[in-house]
């Protein structure tokens, strides 16, 4: 391809609304193209890189026996009122776009496709002799994100590579699951991509494997974390660790301490002498159910420690059989709305009574109470008294209402680690390229997708699905693989593997040699772009290291000679070499095992 009829347009300075260099260099480089947000238009160099990727993940996925298909993104509301899942993914922060049709008939755009694609194996897969089955598609999905950034990292429309297992038995479902982890860290790895498999949230019900395979980068919005030896990793909102152990307080009566204007628990603690671990953090939150219901929930933690939502949805769910569909922290605004007595945040304590709450317009009337064992653990502690400027000093769980004990609290990085408590536990921020989830017979109870077993019963189907986020993988691949001039694609995902570059096209014998190279690359099945543009060498040059290409020939002065310079973009190593030699050497580094 010619560079002067790519359409290219490359842009100097950094988009104001791009904070990562994965983003800047892909809208600089003419990658991508904002059209709304969260919104993106691939650009023909991108699509090339989408496409390559994706022919990574078909060809993995074709290896394990899976089939591939297409299914509809428009899809009706029924299957997803019948999974449960219609109200959580439309009203209050739900992410699936929908609408009504002219009939009235309510329909989503595919944010995943669980509740399709169960309706029908139900309808295909009758009998034990047809499975294990699995499907995938590579498609476009849609998400009301609700902050959309990043890029298509997190963006509103996006390209997923979605697979969906069907097994007769637990074993078989875990069969399929193992390969499927082993497939994707192929994927990931002939990607380029630096790539770890990390234990993962698969929410309250099922309670089944699931894992995420992270980019480790910066940029990333996940939190890893791992032991040294890498025995050990998940997600922050799954990691479990030994938290380290906190100061006693000294002997003493139980007494009343007056915290003026200490609100936080920094305050609290340089103001009296106090560390963290000697304190009881206490939040109220609302827990909106799935039955309507609103339940006000009262949290203990140790000062020191930070709640996980995840970890707190999940027990508040285990708790009532019921999903939570989101928490969030009381405001004094909804304590008036619900015509309650003010709350003296920052003096709370977890003695703090039902009372509180008699009355409420719209609130259950009682606190679920939850503790982390951490808090528990503490003999004696210092918390709020539950009136402004107040709080109590040698305070034991005695005086305090029977607690929920479960872990909500965020493990961190240098804690013991709980599965080798030798082990400190390591940080590090990852981008999340795909997940895999044993799911079980949630769905196919839910929607009846039933089979006939050896002993002739109708039994659920179990399910797997499998996740990859093929638009994000670009440019998480971008996010490890660039530097200070621009992009440094991984040959296997390039959207071109060589670029020809003609230093002067008003020189004949340059623009001759360029072009006997370029036809020459194609021949061999080279994907290769030649600039030909009549822009500056400067310019070109740059360009070039922008967008990334891994091999570079500049068809420069020396072409009078027959020599052109072979630069690799990743280590910017160039040499000078015969047309020749420059060819074989290329040739070399682009062929397949080399
Ligand atoms: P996240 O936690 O990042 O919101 P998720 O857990 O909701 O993602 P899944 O439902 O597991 O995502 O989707 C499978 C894959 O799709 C993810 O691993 C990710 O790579 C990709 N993905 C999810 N949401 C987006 C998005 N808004 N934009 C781009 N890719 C996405
Ligand atoms: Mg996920």
């Amino acid at each position: 391809m010619r560079v002067s009829r790519l359409s290219l347009v490359t842009l100097r300075n950094v988009p104001a609304d791009a904070e990562i260099p994965s983003h800047q260099l892909l809208v600089r480089g003419g990658y991508i193209r904002r059209v709304g947000p969260g919104i993106y238009a691939y650009l023909p160099l991108m699509w090339r890189v989408l496409r390559k990727i994706s022919t990574i993940v078909r060809d993995e996925l074709d290896r394990l026996g899976a089939l591939e298909t297409l299914l509809p993104q428009l899809q009706p509301a029924e299957p997803w009122e019948r999974s449960g899942r219609w109200q959580g993914y439309t009203a209050g922060e739900g992410i699936m776009f929908h609408l009504e049709d002219r009939q009235g008939r309510r329909v989503g755009l595919g944010p995943t496709h669980e509740e399709v694609v169960t309706e029908l194996a139900g309808e295909l897969l009758r009998s034990y002799k047809q499975l294990p089955v699995t499907l995938y598609q590579i498609q476009t999905k849609f998400r009301d994100e609700i902050r959309p950034r990043f890029g298509l990292m997190r963006s509103r429309e996006f390209i997923m590579k979605d697979a969906y297992s069907f097994h007769c038995d637990e074993a078989d479902l875990e069969r399929t699951y193992v390969q499927m982890a082993a497939a994707y860290a192929r994927i990931f790895q002939r990607c380029g991509l630096d790539a770890v498999g990390v234990d993962a949230d698969s929410g309250a019900i099922g309670g089944a494997a699931s894992q995420e395979f992270m980019v480790v980068a910066n940029a990333g919005e996940d939190l890893i974390l791992s032991t040294p030896d890498g025995s050990y990793a998940a997600n922050q909102e799954k990691a479990v660790s030994i938290p380290d152990s906190a100061d006693a307080l000294p002997e003493g009566e139980e007494r009343m301490l007056e915290t003026p204007g200490q609100i936080t628990i920094e305050d609290l603690c340089s103001a009296n002498g106090l560390s963290a671990g000697q304190t009881i953090k206490v939040l109220v939150l609302l827990a909106r159910l799935e039955d309507g219901r609103e339940q006000p929930l009262l949290v203990s933690l140790r000062g020191d420690h930070e709640l996980n939502e995840v970890k707190l949805t999940n027990a508040v769910t285990r708790q009532l059989g019921l999903s939570a569909l989101d928490i969030a922290p009381i405001t004094g605004d909804q304590i008036r709305q619900q015509g309650l007595a003010a709350l003296a945040f920052g003096s709370l304590g977890p003695d703090l009574e039902d009372a509180a709450l008699k009355g409420a317009r719209s609130w259950e009337q009682h606190f679920m109470r939850l503790a982390d064992p951490s808090a528990l653990d503490l003999k004696r502690f210092v918390c709020g008294a539950n009136s402004a400027d107040q709080h109590r000093w040698g305070a034991t769980w005695d005086s305090v209402p029977d607690q929920i004990r479960t872990d909500i609290r965020n493990a961190r990085a240098g804690e013991r680690s709980l599965h080798d408590p030798e082990q400190m536990l390591q940080e590090r921020r990852g981008i999340e390229v795909g997940h895999i989830f044993q799911l079980g017979d949630k769905y196919s109870d839910a929607l009846d997708a039933r089979f006939t077993d050896k002993e002739g019963k109708q039994t659920a189907l179990l399910m797997g699905c499998y996740g990859i986020g093929v638009s994000r993988l670009a440019q998480a691949a971008v996010e490890q693989h660039h530097d200070d001039a621009g992009i440094c694609w991984p040959l296997s995902i390039a959207p071109f593997q060589v670029i020809v570059v003609v230093a002067n096209i008003q020189d004949s014998t340059q623009l001759a040699l360029g072009e006997s190279l370029y036809g020459s690359l194609q021949a061999e099945g080279v994907e290769t772009l030649l600039d030909d543009r009549s822009e500056r060498a400067g310019v070109k040059f740059k360009d070039a290291d922008l967008i990334g290409i891994p091999w570079r020939i500049v068809v420069g002065r020396e072409a009078e000679a027959g020599r052109v310079e072979v630069v690799e973009r990743s280590s910017s190593s160039s040499n000078s070499l015969s047309h020749q030699d420059a060819l074989s050497c290329v040739l070399k580094a682009v062929s397949p095992g080399s």
